[in-house]
């Protein structure tokens, strides 16, 4: 391939796309911005064919045709994945559980076929619902869903390893300055090219034109929200989202609407946020403050904002819409 050498490194390049079910923007300052972005875009399409729940050829899809059956052996990427998502459902007590799909293809959010299913539907499938039938054989590399029709979904958690990978090609490609935005799943790569820190603005959930909450300044940290404002249906003037609640088989509800995470690796930060939401305000703060390097922002139905205490100096609430909540150390 021909890359044309930059003259100017200090204008970006920005590169817009769509990979992975949503919008991925890369903005890269430096000589070899041009390489490092089509390195990334490659690996970004590696990813998805490998992980890709609607793909039929994907590692994933072939764990879920075995599902009851056979093992089935996945690349290092996929096998990697699926270990992290079942670590977190541990860490949060099955909060987080990537065999909640058939219960996600119940509800269809985000497709023509969304709907409100019945109990006795959900119900049913909530019984394949259960990360610790989920085998993993570290020495093989296999991966089998103990029971037929189990499905697995990585979508709480491809995101952030797919940020983390794009990183790690920009540090292979000596790249200083980036943000990498996998549909608001940002990576904050290295500083601003002046070496200041980076300022991330954190969705207003209850605003329609993407107007900020407040604002993150870091330095090399993936900044995560997992939200009830972007993936949604509505029926009889009540909102479903996409995030749900394996206890219940129901969109998640306990007065949170969006959880940020601020954390050095995306995977964390992903498979947190999602944790975190449905873990709701009070374990979801202790969970976090549990962390070491890790912090949230939560917002919550009544408008208020909860910090853990590691980001408090590097969080700056910007809208006086908003109010501290109880939990700000
Ligand atoms: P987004 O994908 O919008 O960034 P999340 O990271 O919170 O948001 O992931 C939500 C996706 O994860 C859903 O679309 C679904 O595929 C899957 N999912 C939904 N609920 C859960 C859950 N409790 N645990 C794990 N994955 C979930
Ligand atoms: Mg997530």
């Amino acid at each position: 391939m021909f890359f044309i050498r930059r003259t100017n490194s200090e204008v970006p390049i920005i590169k817009e796309f769509y990979v992975l079910g949503t919008i991925i923007q890369l903005k890269v300052y430096g000589r070899k911005a041009e390489k490092a972005i089509q390195e990334a875009i490659t690996r970004l399409y590696e990813i998805d064919d490998k992980m890709s729940a609607f793909k039929e050829y994907s590692e994933v899809s072939k764990i879920n045709k075995n599902a009851g059956k056979l093992h089935s052996r996945v690349s290092n990427d996929t096998y990697f994945v699926i270990k992290k998502a079942v670590q977190y459902s541990k860490l949060s007590d099955g909060a987080f559980d990537p065999t909640i799909r058939p219960i996600v293809n119940l509800w269809g959010v985000n497709t023509d076929n969304a709907r409100v299913p019945d109990r006795d539907e959900i119900n049913n499938a909530l019984k394949l619902v259960n990360y610790e039938q989920v085998a993993l054989d570290d020495t093989n590399s296999t991966i089998k869903l103990n029971y037929e029709n189990q499905c697995i979904d990585v979508g709480g958690i491809a995101k952030g390893y797919a940020a983390d990978e794009v990183k790690s090609i920009f540090k292979k490609n000596k790249i200083r300055s980036a943000i990498i935005d996998l549909g608001g799943n940002i990576f904050a790569y290295g500083s601003k090219q002046d070496g200041a820190k980076w300022n991330i603005g954190i969705q207003d959930p209850f605003s329609f034109c993407g107007e900020y909450s407040g604002i993150v300044s870091v330095k090399d940290k993936s900044i995560v929200t997992s939200g009830n404002y972007e993936r949604y249906f509505m029926k009889d003037g009540k909102r479903f989202h996409h995030i749900i609640d394996p206890r219940t088989g129901y969109p998640s509800e306990n007065g949170v609407v969006s959880a940020t995470i601020v954390s050095d690796y995306s995977i964390d930060g992903d498979a947190l946020s999602t944790c975190a939401y449905v873990m709701g305000i009070d374990n979801g703060v202790e969970l976090i403050e549990s962390l070491d390097g890790v912090d949230a922002i939560f917002i919550t139905e009544d408008k208020k904002i909860h910090i853990t205490s590691g980001i408090k100096d590097n969080f700056k609430l910007c809208n006086t819409e908003f109010m501290y909540g109880n939990h700000v150390n």
